[in-house]
């Protein structure tokens, strides 16, 4: 039995490794509410990541939830529907009003130029996400926040490490959110953070991801549970050691993938401006001039157990709980509309081998010189 090709598979040091990191814990008996671990990877991820301060959390999703409660975000939000259903999510579970706006064809991130055409008086934030990991256009981001007194929180679960002229990218905005989920860059099996520009606003977090307690006996918000435990911030240490290793291998893959597809008719990529890149994904497109289609391409895939995925379709306007909305009709969203039904994502892990890689490339070629004869 030949085992499935996954589009990514969690970064994982060697088991044995994290025994000592174990028996520390069971030695301590602090499994929890800010440990030693929880506390020095909050420190070490700031320093890697190059940002003031850092607040971890049980999962990205809660951080995003959290991130809108610290800022006390109302009305409407602006958000984009090319994402993980989560994004538009976490607005709902705050009773926010999500308000879709197209994405730019060339980053696929929210487009700057259709922002204001949708801010209301409503309106008081904007949540765009840095998609793959490609940077939003921050700049004219923050002019508009700026100009319309918006917040801006950036969901920045792709955008592990990534950086913009010598920056981190999650100095951006009021805040940033992360994922450390498994099938991210970077994991601790689940997990997240929110990335606070000053002290200030870190404790604020720091009281709301723990149900608001400030003190032992004075409780100053309906906060939630959103804690990271030892063990997960454990393994978080451990896979900071070996997260530079793995980035690295990530972009040799994403450099033999490009290469090999360059010239493949009606195969484009998604992302072109790979500078401080992660290589989090790799996202195709396919072209009408391809032969097949992305889903006949998907299922060919599929058939051999090579499990590519077509993030991101649906679109995240497209579900029930969002599709009633004005701003979720098709015709407000042609070019994600069109992006989603032509993107494919293709395996990047760092334990990818190039003969996987290999035949990856392959069946791609194979089936576009069918096409041509
Ligand atoms: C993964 C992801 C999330 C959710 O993070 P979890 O840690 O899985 O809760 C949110 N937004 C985007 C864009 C994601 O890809």
């Amino acid at each position: 039995m030949v085992k499935p090709v996954p589009v990514t598979s969690p970064l994982l040091p060697p088991l044995e490794d994290f025994i000592p990191y174990l028996q520390q814990i069971w030695d301590s008996r602090r499994l929890t509410n800010g440990g030693p671990f929880h506390e020095q990877l909050e420190k070490e991820l700031a320093e890697y990541l190059g940002v003031e301060h850092l607040c971890l959390f049980a999962n990205g999703t809660l951080a995003l939830v959290t991130a809108l409660q610290a800022l006390r975000v109302t009305g409407e939000v602006i958000t984009t529907p090319y994402s993980f259903v989560a994004t538009a999510h976490s607005l709902l579970w705050n009773g926010l009003k999500p308000v879709f706006v197209d994405i730019d064809p060339h980053t696929c991130n929210l487009d700057p130029a259709k922002i204001e055409e949708a801010i209301t008086p409503l309106t008081t934030a904007i949540l765009p996400v840095h998609c793959y990991g490609t940077p939003c256009d921050t700049d004219r981001i923050q002019r508009i926040a700026d100009t319309y007194g918006l917040k801006v929180i950036y969901d920045a679960a792709h955008a592990f490490a990534v950086r913009q002229d010598g920056t981190s990218i999650l100095r951006n905005g009021d805040l940033s959110i992360l994922s450390f989920h498994a099938t991210k860059v970077f994991n601790t099996f689940e997990g997240g953070a929110i990335v606070c520009p000053d002290a200030k606003i870190k404790q604020r977090v720091d009281f709301l991801k723990n149900f608001g307690f400030a003190d032992e006996v004075t409780v100053v918000a309906p906060g939630i549970n959103g804690k990271m435990s030892e063990v997960n911030a454990a393994f978080g240490l451990l896979q900071l050691k070996h997260i530079d290793a793995a980035l690295a291998r990530r972009q040799r893959i994403d450099g033999m993938y490009r290469d090999a597809l360059k010239a493949v008719k009606g195969i484009s990529f998604a992302c072109q401006d790979r500078q401080g890149h992660n290589y989090s994904y790799f996202p195709i497109l396919v072209g009408d001039d391809f032969g097949i289609s992305r889903d006949e391409l998907y299922e060919s895939f599929r058939e051999r157990d090579i499990l590519v995925r077509r993030y991101f379709y649906p679109l995240i306007s497209q579900f029930p709980m969002y599709r009633g909305g004005d701003s979720a009709r098709d015709a407000r969203l042609p070019i994600a509309r069109e992006i989603s039904s032509r993107v494919l994502c293709l395996p990047i892990y760092d334990s990818l081998s190039d003969e996987l890689l290999d035949q990856v490339v392959a069946l791609i070629k194979a089936h576009a010189a069918e096409s041509s004869r």
